[in-house]
């Protein structure tokens, strides 16, 4: 499993994440909402997400 994290802290709700993985990021309140974990196999689209972050708020592990 791929175990998803953002930093509330550093989220400024820009929303890129949302626009590269729709169906793991949703703006809401707190801004961000992600499942915690998801299947290996959508690693690749969590990573993208992540690295479209430009507070970097996102870790994927
Ligand atoms: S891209 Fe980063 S700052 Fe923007 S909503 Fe997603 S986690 Fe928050």
């Amino acid at each position: 499993m791929v175990r998803i994290s953002v930093d509330p802290d550093e989220c400024r709700g820009y929303g890129q994440c949302c626009y590269e993985a729709p169906d793991l990021f949703r703006l809401d309140d707190p801004p961000v909402t992600h499942p915690a974990e998801v299947d290996e196999s959508r690693r690749e689209d969590a990573e993208r997400a992540a690295d479209s972050c430009p507070m970097q708020a996102i870790a994927i592990e």
